[in-house]
This record gives structure tokens, C-alpha cells and sequence, in this order.
């Protein structure tokens, strides 16, 4: 079934009782040439870029939970490129692109909005490095403009200029970011990949890696065992525990962070705004929620629950920002499991295990990459090289010690 205004046309005039399920439930086949471990959104994307860009068949996408459990639907929904590095750079901005012309593609309402996204600056230092971050920015294709304290003024006039600890200097603007509905992205490319007869298989949980004579050969699952001649596991917060089914020690811990929305205001926020001196990012959803974060709770966990000192922290954060937002009242909260690497950059990269795949290592910024992420990742899966925009994630990197520190932070996870 194709969506369209006229599809919504007829089904209201009939009733709504002709839509279809976005995807089928399947039982698992005995084998497939591909397997993804992790129905999130790059696991979905990989494979809905297997069957289509690079014409592989006889796929399954194997998810422990739901479609959309993970942090693929419970992120704040931003989507940008405005990174600093070499390594960095060019993937996000392909991403970016993918985003520009993805609902086309999937023929899938994702609300992407590309509604752009202020970095504040508060200090002279941290001017200088937003200058060159959007050098960088430029030099790679993107979009960047440097604001000054009345330019930011003029475009956000609610945030606090008079009294504040630390004073807003001016800004980095990226117009082509904003922000997109995070589950719709995995429902979309789940329909795409559902259509292109990829199995999605919900409630079916990895619970071993068959490895023979150093090349995998299948998975064991909650559903029972599936050969498979390649395996690509990409399950953010879970990397470390599925990687070790390998044997394999990853560069990652995994950490809590969270995110807030409030109850519906009238429209106030129409971009995104990430406050310089702290860690604290808002936007407004269409339903009227502020929808905010700040840092992970700082101590590794696998509960996707958060603790009430982040909390605090983050409302510091938002109220040194915009003093009156102490008069929204929050409605939910909730946390994700981040697969935190040590430099701050992911890993798209084969390893030790011939036929075994990694996608990991996305810290607080894998909803933006998710197509980028998924197209290299299955250009990796199918032709064995890495995708241009994707060769510095390596696993091996953090061995020879050619890290990709956007922050310059050095191997602290809970600074990147
Ligand atoms: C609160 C929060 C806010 C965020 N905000 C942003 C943001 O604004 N912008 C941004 O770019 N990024 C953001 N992120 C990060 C982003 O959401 C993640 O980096 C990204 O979603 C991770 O990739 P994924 O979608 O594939 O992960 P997931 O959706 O977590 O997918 C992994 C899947 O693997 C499954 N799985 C795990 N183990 C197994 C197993 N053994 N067998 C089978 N399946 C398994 C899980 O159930 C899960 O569904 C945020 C994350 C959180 C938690």
C-alpha cells in the first residue's frame, strides 16, 4: 500500500478499514545469507538499504523487544551536522542528505523538520572553536553561520541575556538540522525494508554467536537456532554484552541518559537550542511538549531508567537557560542505554570473526546517523569495504590510538 493524501482521502471516507500492517510478523527461517541482530534504527536502516541500494536477499532483522523499544524511540529527536572532524564530518553531512530525501523515499511521514539548531556561545575560547567547527562544516558541504549576541538576541529573545551566571556571547547556526519523529524513523524504514521481503522478527532474542573455525555461522535465539552467512550486530547499548558472546572485549561502556518532555504549550521553541556552558539541548515537539536532556547519569548500568541527580542537574541547566521554563510542568521522563565509546565516535567495522559485523559505539548521537549509519553499514555487510564516508570508524583505531575526540576529552566516556 502507497500512502497519500488521496489514500487518506478514501479511508476516511470509508471507514479506515483498508489499511494494511506496516510489516509482517514472520516465524524465523532456518537460514538467511544476512542477519541483523537489533530491531533499532540502524539495524532496520542496514537492512532496508541491503535489500534496496545494494540488492541482497534473504534477510532477517532479529529484535529481542519491539520495533522502536530501544533508543531509537526514546531520543530528544535531534538530527544535525555540525561536527568538527575529518572522520566526523562527512558522514553526518551524509546523513544529513539521506534525512533531506528520506520520507520521499520511504514513502513514510517521518516529520523531519528541518527547523535548525543554535549552539550558544558564552565565552571568547569557545567562540573561536565554533568559528572553526563551522569552517570545518563549510569546507565539508554543509551550512554554518556564526551569530553574534544581538543576532542571537533578535532570533531568541526568551532566553536569559540579563542576569545570567554565564552570559550568552553569540551562536552557531546550522539551518539544515532540527529534528524528526523518532519512532517513525524505525516504522518507516521497517515498512521499507518489510516491503523489499526482509523478516522482521520481534520477541527473538540473540542469545549466542555460532563461531566455527574462526568465521560465524548462525545465531541462537530465544526462537531457536538461525544459520546465516553473515551476521551485523548493531545493538547499541547492548553491544558489549552481544560482542562478548564472540569473546570480543569492546572500547565501550554503556550508560544511562535521559530525556524530559513537558505537558503542551503553545508554540514558543522553533528550533533547537543547545546551551555552551553546560549540557543542556530543548526543542518543542508539534504536540507542544518542551523536550529536553543534558549528560548521562555518569555510572554504567543497563537499566533504561535514570537517576533523580541528573534530573536536577538538567532542570539547573534549563533554568540558567530560560528562567521560566521552572513554570512548565514535566510529564515523563524516561532513559536510554548508551553505547558510549571511548573517544566520543562509533565503530562501523568488521572484525576478528570472519562474517561477523559491528555497528556500535553512538553515544548520545546515533537518532542522526541512523541513515547514514544503516547505508554504510550495509555497503560494508554487502561489499566487504567500508563506505567512503565511514572508513575511520574502526575498531582497531583506539589500538593504535588514532582516536576521533570531537571534544578533545581524551578515553572518558562520561565527557564526550
Ligand atoms: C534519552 C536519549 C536521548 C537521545 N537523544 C539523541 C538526539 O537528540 N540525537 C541523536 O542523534 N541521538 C540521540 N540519542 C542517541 C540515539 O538514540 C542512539 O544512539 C541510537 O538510537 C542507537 O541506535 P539504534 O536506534 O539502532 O538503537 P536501539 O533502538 O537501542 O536498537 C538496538 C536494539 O537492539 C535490541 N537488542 C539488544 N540486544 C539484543 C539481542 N541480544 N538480541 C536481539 N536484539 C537485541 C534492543 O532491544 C534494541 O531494540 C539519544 C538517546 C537517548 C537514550
Amino acid at each position: 500500500m502507497r500512502f497519500s493524501g488521496l489514500r487518506l482521502v478514501k479511508e476516511a471516507l470509508t471507514g479506515h478499514r483498508g489499511w494494511e500492517p506496516l510489516w509482517r510478523d514472520p516465524d524465523p527461517q532456518p537460514r538467511y545469507d544476512i542477519v541483523i541482530v537489533g530491531g533499532g534504527g540502524h539495524g532496520l536502516a542496514t537492512a532496508y538499504y541491503l535489500a534496496s541500494v545494494f540488492g541482497q536477499a534473504r534477510i532477517a532483522v532479529l529484535e529481542k523487544g519491539w520495533i522502536g523499544s530501544g533508543n531509537i524511540g526514546r531520543n530528544t529527536t535531534i538530527i544535525r551536522s555540525n561536527y568538527l572532524l575529518p572522520g566526523n564530518e562527512p558522514f553526518y553531512e551524509f546523513s544529513m542528505k539521506l534525512w533531506e530525501g528520506l520520507e520521499q523515499e520511504l514513502n513514510f511521514n517521518a516529520m523531519v523538520s528541518q527547523r535548525g539548531i543554535v549552539n550558544l556561545i558564552h565565552t571568547d575560547a569557545q567562540r573561536d572553536a565554533y568559528r572553526r567547527r563551522g569552517n570545518a562544516m563549510r569546507l565539508a558541504g554543509a551550512d554554518a553561520e556564526l551569530l553574534d549576541r544581538d543576532g542571537v538576541r533578535a532570533r531568541l529573545p526568551y532566553l536569559n541575556f540579563d542576569d545570567a551566571r554565564f552570559p550568552i556571547k553569540g551562536g552557531l547556526v546550522q539551518s539544515r538540522a532540527g529534528t524528526a519523529r523518532h519512532d517513525g524513523v524505525a516504522w518507516g524504514y521497517a515498512r521499507g525494508a518489510d516491503r523489499r521481503g526482509v523478516d522482521l522478527i520481534q520477541n527473538c532474542e540473540v542469545t549466542g554467536l555460532r563461531i566455527e573455525g574462526g568465521a560465524v555461522t548462525g545465531v541462537e535465539t530465544t526462537r531457536g537456532p538461525i544459520g546465516a552467512g553473515k551476521v551485523g550486530v548493531a545493538v547499541a547499548g547492548s553491544s558489549s554484552r552481544v560482542m562478548a558472546m564472540a569473546g570480543m572485549r569492546l572500547p565501550i561502556e554503556s550508560h544511562v541518559l535521559q530525556a524530559f518532555v513537558t505537558e503542551g504549550l503553545k508554540p514558543l521553541i522553533d528550533t533547537v537550542i543547545t546551551f555552551g556552558a553546560g549540557h543542556f539541548y530543548i526543542s518543542q515537539s508539534d504536540k507542544g511538549g518542551l523536550v529536553f536532556g543534558g549528560d548521562i547519569d555518569g555510572y554504567n548500568s543497563y537499566a533504561q531508567r535514570g537517576n533523580l541527580a541528573v534530573v536536577e542537574d538538567v532542570a539547573e541547566g534549563g533554568m540558567a537557560l530560560m528562567p521560566m521554563i521552572g513554570r512548565a510542568r514535566l510529564l515523563r521522563s524516561w532513559g536510554g542505554i548508551m553505547d558510549m565509546s571511548m573517544d566520543g565516535s562509533p565503530i562501523i567495522d568488521r572484525t576478528p570473526v570472519e562474517g561477523l559485523y559491528l555497528n556500535a559505539g553512538w553515544c548520545y548521537g546515533g537518532f542522526k546517523a541512523t541513515p547514514a549509519s544503516g547505508y554504510a553499514f550495509a555497503h560494508l555487510l554487502a561489499t566487504g569495504r567500508p563506505h567512503e564516508t565511514a572508513a575511520a570508524y574502526r575498531l582497531d583505531r583506539f589500538a593504535r590510538g588514532q582516536l576521533i575526540d570531537e571534544k578533545g576529552a581524551g578515553a572518558q566516556p562520561n565527557l564526550h
